[in-house]
């Protein structure tokens, strides 16, 4: 069993596989360095990114990352203000703080990228390596972040999810977790409330507390998001516009065209705008689709009378044990199934944990979720310049409409005639995955991120010309 705290992380964006798990890997390696004794000998440390991580890393603010992480810092607490100031004294004067002390690092030599080399197990590889003064190898170890802010060493790849609690309501997919919610007449928040409070060894008020927080920090990227103007770094010139369609809807509002379906769109696209500017984001489960949770939920909260903090954890439990779903029987890392398991995951997360809070039973929750994803299947993963912005931020909203709707829809039918069951959809989102070009899956090298490249191209000749 993994835990819901596994896939709600609070971090920073713009991408949990790209910049919080390559963080979270460089700042392991230093730590280790220390563990074993070795850190006060290493005269030099090389970081080497392959594949996915390496084609999109610059827009994805990767290398960024592992120089941060390289220092210790970890994306739940790293302070955003100092960032920048910390980057320039790294890259202009090649000084890296390294447990302590003072280090010689030049990332021109010291920081490589291998756009055309995967490692083999996961398209989001990193290898860090540690020389003595005499360039003799201290320590190397190859990482993959997988997806969500997960990282794996090699040598534990595949086991990753596995932890030794034992929980009450042990399952291993959504037909177990059904019938046990059946067989003890639990909801399926009250079953995952039980099951976090082994895996934490805490109190039911403990395990509500730390997801009030979850919940909070949502709260808060929303109303960041909601107040930031400007543009979104990285070079494509996209403006934030969720500030400004707030203030469009509310003109809307006063002259009595209410249109509350656009809400979620605009609450979503805030927090992905503020993942697209490196700011603190939860995952849920993934930073490029944050989205999508944190804005039915601040929905269901400002536009539902019957909405209680009660309730509000238990959106979060429900959403969570679904996300355990997919990570644990497919994948929420769109480097390896594409979009899909990004925006396709959270909108499945969000419809299931909606319907349950609008007062669906377990096999409603799960139709929810399973129809959420259904029309998710085959969601290429393209992103413009390497940048989770385009087509993200939008995608993000549309899948947050969507949720809510099928939350809703599925609380008029029973769900006894059903065709394809959520582990259907999550086998074949899978496999869908596993068929998709590798181009497709967060490299940029196909789709939007090209077709938008290529329309550049003439434009530039032409202000050439001119
Ligand atoms: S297209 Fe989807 S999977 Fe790819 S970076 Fe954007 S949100 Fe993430």
């Amino acid at each position: 069993m993994i835990s819901i705290f596994d896939i709600f992380k609070i971090g920073l964006g713009p991408s949990s596989s790209h910049t919080v798990g390559p963080m979270k890997a460089a700042a392991e390696f230093v730590e280790n360095l220390q563990k074993d004794g070795k850190s006060d000998k290493v005269a030099r440390i090389v970081a080497e990114t392959y594949g996915s991580l390496a084609l999109t890393g610059q827009g994805h603010g990767t290398f960024d990352a592992i120089l941060l992480g390289l220092e210790g810092s970890l994306p739940h607490n790293v302070p955003l203000a100092d960032i920048p100031k910390r980057l320039e004294r790294i890259r202009s004067r090649h000084e890296l703080h390294l447990n302590g002390r003072t280090m010689r690092f030049e990332p021109e030599k010291d920081l490589l990228i291998h756009g055309d080399e995967l490692l083999p197990k996961h398209p989001n590889g990193m290898r860090f390596t540690a020389y003595d003064a005499e360039g003799k190898e201290l320590a190397s170890q190859v990482y993959y972040s997988i997806g969500g802010g997960f990282v794996v060493t090699d040598e534990n790849f595949g086991h990753e999810t596995v932890t030794a609690a034992e929980v009450p309501y042990p399952f291993k997919n959504a037909t177990e977790l059904l019938a046990l919610c059946r067989s003890n007449q639990l909801s399926i928040s009250e079953l995952t409330l039980a099951n976090e409070m082994a895996l934490g060894n805490c109190s039911e008020a403990e395990v509500r507390s730390r997801v009030a927080g979850i919940a909070e920090a949502m709260e808060a990227c929303i109303k960041r998001g909601m107040g930031a103007e400007g543009e979104l770094p990285g070079g494509l010139n996209v403006r934030r516009r969720a500030p400004q369609l707030a203030a469009k809807l509310k003109a809307l509002r006063k002259t009595e065209i209410v249109n509350t379906q656009l809400w979620p769109m605009v609450f979503a696209m805030a927090v992905n705008e503020e993942n697209a500017a490196g700011g603190r984001v939860v995952t849920a489960p993934t930073n490029g689709a944050a989205g999508i949770i944190p804005a039915v939920l601040h929905y269901y909260r400002k536009f539902n009378p019957h909405a209680t903090q009660h309730l509000v954890e238990d959106f979060l439990l429900t959403a969570g044990v679904i996300g355990i779903l997919y990570k644990t029987n497919a994948s929420i890392s769109g480097a390896d199934v594409g979009c899909q398991g990004e925006v396709g995951v959270a909108c499945s997360m969000a419809a299931g944990a909606y319907a349950e809070v609008i007062g669906g039973t377990p096999q409603q929750v799960e139709n929810a979720a399973e129809m959420a994803m259904e029309h998710h299947l085959g969601l290429t993963c393209d992103p413009v310049g390497g940048l989770v912005q385009i087509p993200c931020i939008e995608r993000n909203g549309i899948a947050a409409e969507t949720a809510l709707k099928l939350g809703a829809m599925a609380l008029l039918e029973d769900g006894s005639n059903k065709k394809v069951s959520l582990d259907m959809v999550i086998e074949t989102m899978l496999q869908t995955g596993r068929d998709m070009k590798a181009s497709y899956k967060e490299t940029s090298l196909a789709g939007l991120a090209v077709t938008m490249k290529n329309k550049a191209i003439p434009i530039s000749v032409r202000v050439v010309e001119c």
